[in-house]
């Protein structure tokens, strides 16, 4: 059997870095890992949270890219 399964919840700033959620502990993390530091879960990639997802959206557009 497999660890916990998680995922980390991107939260972007528009003034600061990037933040990475982790789904099982609320860990935060500046960079994602692929097992969480705190709780150990083993992380099956990003996901935004949705109430960010415009603001990141706006950033691209404004950076013009990736
Ligand atoms: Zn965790």
């Amino acid at each position: 059997m497999s660890k916990n399964n998680a995922t980390w919840i991107r939260h972007t700033h528009l003034f600061s870095a990037d933040e990475y959620e982790c789904s099982a502990c609320g860990h935060t993390a500046s960079d994602p890992k692929p097992v969480c530091p705190h709780c150990g879960a083993s992380m099956g990639g990003e996901k935004y949270d949705p109430s960010w997802i415009d603001e990141a959206a706006m950033m691209d557009i404004i950076l013009g890219g990736k």
